[in-house]
């Protein structure tokens, strides 16, 4: 007769003492291990609406929608749950301090329609205020503007940015010229405006 090894005897009983190793699910909810990588949600708070979640997705699951109209300019930020493969390279890339997306430990994710198989957040825009088309969130101008501090005063964008968020400035500088001009270059403006601005003799 074989006898049995004594690790698998030594499991058996073991197994007999603490219960079986696997779960009720979906009786009972199941609890997934601590490093376990499921969906990854957007924090509303703590992401500034950079994209380099979506610019390093290796499966393209992530994607955005501007819409520039200047009554409600938002960002539209979207994760596609049925693309994702769960790599966690966009918690990992998260200029946030890897807050904005963060990996969960959300495992159930069917669904009938596919058109559930997505979540989304939106950001505010920034507007250029000569041409109106899209600068950047205004919560990613305003993240930059701390980050390089003082620094930030070479740039007018940066810094009215910065000082609109802090309730200091409006939004009554107005150019002195019909056409914009020099005159225009402490507005927040697109690269293309702020070149024209700055190279005009106007
Ligand atoms: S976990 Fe990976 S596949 Fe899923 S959204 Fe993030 S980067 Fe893309
Ligand atoms: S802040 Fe983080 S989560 Fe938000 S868009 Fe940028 S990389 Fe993505």
């Amino acid at each position: 007769m074989k006898l049995p090894k004594v690790r698998e005897l030594l499991e058996a009983i073991k197994a007999l003492i603490t219960g079986p190793y696997t779960s009720k699910f979906p009786f009972k909810p199941h609890e997934p291990y601590p490093n376990f990588r499921g969906q990854p949600v957007y924090n509303q708070e703590k992401c500034v609406g950079c994209l380099s979640c979506e610019e390093v997705c290796p499966a393209e699951a992530i994607g955005h929608e501007d819409s520039a109209d200047p009554s409600n300019p938002i960002r539209k930020i979207i994760h596609y749950t049925d693309t994702c493969i769960f790599c966690g390279c966009c918690e990992a890339a998260c200029i946030a301090d890897k807050q904005g997306i963060k990996l969960t430990k959300e495992y159930d994710l069917a669904f009938f329609d596919r058109k559930e198989a997505s979540e989304s957040i939106e950001k505010e825009l920034q507007l250029c205020e000569i041409c109106g088309s899209v600068i950047a969130c205004k919560h990613h101008l305003k993240w930059i503007a701390e980050k390089i501090g003082e620094l930030s005063f070479s740039n007018p964008t940066l810094y009215q940015s910065r000082l609109k968020s802090l309730g200091i400035l409006d939004d009554n500088i107005v150019s002195a010229l019909k056409d914009h001009g020099r005159s225009d270059r402490v507005k927040i403006l697109c690269s293309r405006c702020r070149r024209d601005t700055t190279l005009t003799t106007r």
